[in-house]
């Protein structure tokens, strides 16, 4: 069977297991990038019921911001439900209340910004082995989200005798299923660009992720990002000045080289 088949029998079991289990429809999460674009797509060919899911970070390109309300638009007037979910403080207010920028190693971001939703609910993401060494050891088909992470179950393969303990919802909370998990980065982009109807215009501006802007796993391409977009730099660097200040009010140790805000922007994208 080939990965797209494969992906669309995870996504009808994983729709089974969401209404028996949950009572409720598959959710897929939504970024307006590649691996979510493809992941709607088959779901759309598998006929599942199901729902999408963005979230908006505050620190998303103004394209595609523009793309996902065109795309939901679209897709509610075939009557997919599609939520669009803000968080409860910008990036620039996480900035000064936590005092620290997010980095690759104090990655606060994420869950602040992109992981509040999904509580006792089935969860689809465009999560694959190919896009990290950590994914490829940690991530699997289907995974429940215990609480305690050593009682944890991620099933690696299609096949495995576990797979039972999901399909009689003896697994609670929250349990996600990456359709897409094996697909290589070359396989999604011929996908991406032979077969989906939406495409984000960032892609054509040379971007090869879409992710917020100036988000620190994207080390190589940040520069860029700041060049395209300079209003975010100058909302960067004036969070760093208030973040400063806070943590002067604080009685908080700064490093020496942090006097202003551009002094922790230059340090943030070079370091
Ligand atoms: S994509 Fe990057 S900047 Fe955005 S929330 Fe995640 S780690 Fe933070």
């Amino acid at each position: 069977m080939d990965k797209e088949k494969i992906a669309i029998e995870r996504l009808k079991t994983a729709a089974e297991m969401s209404e028996s289990c949950y009572n409720k429809p598959l959710m897929l999460t939504y970024s307006g990038g590649k691996d979510s674009e493809v992941m709607t797509e088959l779901a759309l060919r598998s006929g599942i019921n199901f729902e999408l899911s963005h979230h908006h970070t505050t620190v998303d390109a103004p394209q595609t911001v523009y793309h996902i309300r065109k795309v939901f638009k679209e897709l509610e007037a075939k009557g997919i439900k599609c939520t669009i979910d803000y968080p409860e403080k910008t990036m620039w207010e996480l900035i000064v209340h936590k005092c620290i920028p997010p980095t690759r190693k104090i990655r606060w971001c994420c869950a602040a910004l992109k992981e509040s939703k999904g509580n006792h609910r089935m969860v689809a993401t465009g999560v694959r082995w190919d896009e990290s060494v950590k994914r490829k050891k940690t991530r699997g088909i289907y995974e429940d989200m215990h609480s305690n992470k050593e009682k944890k179950i991620v099933l690696m393969n299609d096949n495995d005798d576990r797979r039972k303990l999901f399909e009689r919802c003896q697994i609670q909370a929250k349990t996600i299923v990456n359709p897409l998990i094996d697909f290589t980065n070359d396989e999604i982009w011929d996908f991406y660009n032979n077969e989906c109807k939406y495409r984000n215009p960032l892609y054509d501006m040379g971007f090869k992720r879409v992710g917020c802007i100036g988000c620190p796993m994207a080390s190589k391409t940040r520069l860029m990002e700041f060049e395209l977009f300079p209003q975010y730099k100058e909302m960067y660097i004036r969070a760093f000045d208030r973040m400063l200040e806070h943590r002067k009010e604080k009685g908080l140790e700064t490093r020496l080289e942090w006097k202003t805000g551009q002094d922790v922007f230059d340090w943030w994208v070079n370091g």
